[in-house]
């Protein structure tokens, strides 16, 4: 129990009045209380408060204002300040409820003025006979009492307190506080100056009367609103407490003021569970002869709220939703993709926005060529400012979800603000609203769209969802679609649940027109006779056919990139796979490929039960998870990859930020005490996925590395910091730049940090015989490379190569499109698709903005060429390696300053320079 004083202490900021809930069948609705209380607490609000009014006394019987009293101290459980109001009863009847209120575990009791008919009218006998009630209460309990300034007096006339009263009141031995609501404000500096000093006055006329008493010395005030959007309340609140008397006055006459003109005028209790019912939150019916509000004031509820931002919706802060129709000029400018989401986060997120604040925005966009008919078509982007990197962040994914998207009628969707309850977005056929996700939040993946389509009714539902980790903040938390296509890196699935959107949910039924259907139609002909000669062994082993050849030529990452081969690989291959636990392969829009695989198995037989629900682990995983922890188990690995999957962790980060604590582990650095005990050694597959478990759910050790290798590393120190495997904060993928020159210059200069598929792998490119290299011909590539040469010539190729993956990720064409495609191709199918007589030249420079947007965006957020490092491990020599040379550091610094000067930014600073951005037909981006 708190004493007065330690209660009297705690009563500060925004107090919201809780409404009592009823069921249909006219019961309490103790349950939807329950959520409501836990909604404000996790919302922010420190103080809750039971009263006759809000709390409608009028209408509960004794029992009942018990029963909530009780109900709602248990849901609080000490972590909000529980206020429970007498009611307007006789003396001994508000002992009663002072004592029962001790007894249940109420903070402090308010006590109401008995109903005037119970008190006479003379001022002077009334102001005793008020005296002694409130005495008489507050002698009944040891908890701290405050009393209602009720201007109640006597047989209908209100009147003021008088000063002596209040003095006399302030004076018992617990009283802690006044409820003040004349809105006189006058009268209220008048209390705080008389007994001020003594006791809390907590202002109850409304946001324009606090902002004056609050400056006089008021620490707390109810709030309307704060029941359900306690982000306004809050704010005003933190406004007023930073001296922000603008924003403050915004807040109360913007948004308190039409809200408490609309609540007066339909009956205040009808209106805020009306408002809570369309914030997703439990509302209900009133009690009779209390008249629920009809479909038409709730309409202008809802437009009201709508108006002031207070719905949720795409603006999940504003509640707006509002669909843009851009020019072709637009579209044939940009495309799609990583420049519809560059082109919006330049033009709309501050670059020193938070990226988990409502200021940043998460961008899901699709290109020109998203759901034609032609293999690996399927692909989609999401990005935002990442809060791993703070830089641009961009994830693609295959999957149907793009395809669908468009087939509902929208090409992209851009989520702002943040809501302040979880929320799913319902995009069909044209359509777009938001709905409460609370039954979502905190299921696994898996379960989280089953449990849409069975709501939304068709099993053909495509999602976009983030699970557990993404709701816990891990920044490298993922946005899975359809639970196996993953939007990986950056740690877009933190920005979504930092916004409390749990998921987006798509279907549409508009075929998608296309400029010339037979050409189209023959282009997947063609990709469908063609795909097994030229990327067949990607539907036999999948990506992870690479694993072997890799580690023969020393060039797997192993042990946290300190050795290029690992013993026993044939048990992780993708063969092995193949012959063991595959149980099938998935696809994605139209691609016959199939190069996902599907795996499972059963405890017994295996050690782990891996649920195939969640697909199977492909190169990146079975490397971040196996060689790079030294982990041979392909059970285990499999099984790390289903909790990945399950709970949305990037696989890669997770690996090496695992294998960095390994090594720190192995180095001392890391005590079994700081690991909870376990046995963090290279190879320890168990420990592999029990880390996952933490860190997905922030446990423990989890929590440190749920922050990333690069702010983990930080904490720890220790020279860790050196082996932490990261380019501006990302985590290494799995290819060794040691074996690859041009890759370490790729990732170092990569605005989203260290990615693999927007960048070149030299391999592909060291024989003239090679099809990659024939297809790269059409940019004027001539000459083939060795992949360990970082001269002017490969940071050449490295320029052109990255166009091609560039303009592949505005088309949104898979990774591993160029197996099949080439770029003529390619130029072909826009054509063939959109009508515009594009030629190679056109795509090139498209894909030229989508390098240097994502590069004027990071120089915006202070990102300079000193950003661009390389871990200091890839200049050293690598371990277990027949091919690996260190990189040499002078080389690679003239590479890194001929690489900017050959895109036309300032070497110094990284800006774009005007004549590139003029150039590329950026000038609405050139500063004023
Ligand atoms: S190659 Fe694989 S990832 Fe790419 S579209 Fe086809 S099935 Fe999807």
């Amino acid at each position: 129990m708190l004493t007065p004083i330690e209660a009297k202490a705690r009563i500060r900021g925004p107090i919201p009045g809780l409404p009592v809930l009823f069921t249909p069948d006219d019961k309490i609705n103790h349950a939807g209380m329950r959520d409501h209380v836990q909604f404000l607490i996790e919302n922010g609000l420190t103080v809750l408060l039971l009263s006759v009014g809000i709390s409608e006394y009028l209408h509960l019987n004794p029992e009942e204002i018990r029963a909530v009293a009780q109900n709602v101290t248990r849901a609080a459980d000490g972590r909000a300040l529980v206020i429970a109001e007498t009611g307007p009863w006789p003396t001994g009847k508000a002992v009663e409820f002072a004592r029962f209120a001790e007894d249940v575990g109420v903070d402090a009791v308010l006590i109401v003025p008995p109903d005037p008919y119970y008190l006479p009218y003379d001022p002077a006998l009334h102001d005793d006979a008020l005296y002694v009630h409130f005495e008489t209460v507050a002698a009944a309990t040891r908890l701290g009492v405050l009393f209602h300034e009720r201007r109640l007096a006597a047989r209908g006339t209100f009147r003021p307190w008088s000063m002596d009263l209040i003095k006399r009141v302030a004076a018992i031995d617990n009283t802690i506080g006044l409820k003040e609501e004349s809105g006189d404000f006058a009268y209220s500096m008048e209390i705080l100056d008389t007994v001020g000093d003594q006791v809390v006055m907590i202002d109850d006329a409304g946001k324009t009367s606090f902002i004056f008493t609050h400056f006089h010395g008021s620490p707390a005030y109810i709030t309307g609103i704060g029941q359900f959007a306690p982000q306004v309340s809050l704010g005003f609140w933190n406004a007023l407490e930073s001296g922000n008397l603008v924003e403050a006055r915004r807040i109360a006459i913007d948004i308190a003021l039409p809200i408490d003109y609309l609540g007066l005028r339909l009956g205040w209790v009808a209106f805020i569970k009306a408002s809570l019912e369309l914030c997703g939150l439990p509302g209900g019916p009133m009690r009779r002869p209390g008249i629920s509000l009809t479909a038409s004031q709730k309409a202008e509820v809802r437009h009201l709220l709508d108006r002031l931002g207070l719905l949720p919706g795409v603006d999940l802060s504003t509640g707006r939703i509002e669909v843009e129709e851009p020019s072709d000029l637009f579209y044939r400018t940009y495309v799609g993709g990583r420049n519809f989401i560059v082109y919006h986060l330049l033009r709309q997120v501050p670059p020193t926005a938070d990226p988990l604040g409502p200021e940043n925005k998460l961008i899901f966009a699709t290109g020109v060529l998203t759901g034609v008919p032609v293999g690996c078509t399927g692909r989609n982007s999401v990005g935002a400012k990442s809060p791993l990197t703070g830089a641009y962040g961009e994830a693609e994914a295959g999957g149907f979800f793009g395809a669908e998207l468009k087939f509902a009628g929208f090409d992209a969707i851009i989520v702002q603000g943040q809501a302040a309850q979880p929320v799913y977005l319902w995009i069909h056929d044209g359509e777009a609203e938001i709905r409460a996700a609370r039954h979502l939040w905190g299921q696994d993946i898996a379960i989280g769209q089953a449990l849409l389509r069975a709501e939304l009714g068709d099993r053909l539902i495509r999602t976009a969802q983030i699970g557990p980790a993404g709701e816990n903040l891990v920044r490298y938390a993922t946005i899975a679609n359809d639970v196996i296509h993953i939007y990986g890196r950056c740690g877009l699935g933190a920005v979504m649940g930092a916004k409390k959107l749990r998921a987006i949910a798509v279907r549409g039924h508009t075929k998608l027109p296309v400029a010339d259907p037979e050409a189209v139609r023959s282009f997947g002909r063609r990709f469908a006779e063609t795909w097994r000669q030229r990327a067949g062994e990607l539907y036999d082993v999948g990506t992870l056919g690479s694993l072997s050849a890799l580690n023969a030529v020393g060039g797997l990452p192993t042990c946290n990139f300190q050795a290029g081969s690992l013993a026993n690989t044939e048990r992780i291959s993708g063969e092995r796979l193949r012959d063991t636990i595959l149980v099938d392969r998935e696809g994605c829009f139209a691609c016959g490929i199939k190069c996902k695989r599907v795996v499972e198995t059963r405890v017994g037989e295996h050690g782990y039960a891996v649920d195939r629900a969640y697909g199977g682990p492909e190169y990146e995983t079975v490397a971040a998870l196996g060689s790079n922890c030294g982990v041979a188990d392909l059970v285990a690995i499999a099984k790390a990859n289903e909790l990945c999957n399950r709970y949305g962790l990037d696989t890669i980060s997770a690996g090496t930020t695992i294998a960095w604590a390994m090594e720190c582990f192995e180095r001392g650095i890391l005590e079994p005490t700081d690991v909870e005990g376990l046995e963090l050694r290279f190879g320890n597959g168990a420990a592999v996925v029990e880390l996952i478990e933490k860190i997905a759910h922030r446990q423990g050790i989890g929590d440190l590395l749920a922050e990333g290798v690069w702010r983990a590393a930080r904490q720890v120190g220790q020279g860790s910091e050196q082996f932490a495997m990261h380019v501006k904060g990302l985590e290494l993928p799995l290819h060794e730049p040691r074996i690859k020159h041009g890759l370490g210059l790729g990732y170092a200069v990569s605005p989203t940090g260290a990615d693999h598929v927007h960048n070149i792998h030299d391999d592909l490119y060291t024989s003239a015989e090679s099809p990659f290299f024939d297809r790269i011909r059409a940019l004027g590539i001539l000459e083939p490379l060795p992949a360990t040469d970082l001269s002017p010539a490969k940071v050449r190729l490295f320029a052109y190569d990255v166009l091609w993956w560039s303009l592949f990720n505005c088309l949104e064409l898979c990774a591993n499109g160029p197996y099949v495609l080439d770029l003529n191709l390619v130029n072909d199918l826009v054509r063939a698709t959109t009508g515009w007589n594009t030629s190679l030249w056109e795509l090139t420079k498209v894909a030229e903005r989508s390098v240097t947007l994502p590069q004027l965006f990071n120089v915006r957020a202070g990102f300079t060429p000193a950003d661009d490092r390389l871990p200091e491990r890839f200049f050293q020599p690598l371990r277990s390696s027949s091919t690996g040379r260190p990189v040499d550091r002078d080389q690679f610094e003239a590479a890194r300053r001929l690489y900017y000067e050959m895109r036309g930014w300032d070497t110094r600073t990284g800006a774009p320079t005007r004549a590139n951005m003029v150039e590329l037909a950026l000038d609405e981006f050139l500063p004023e």
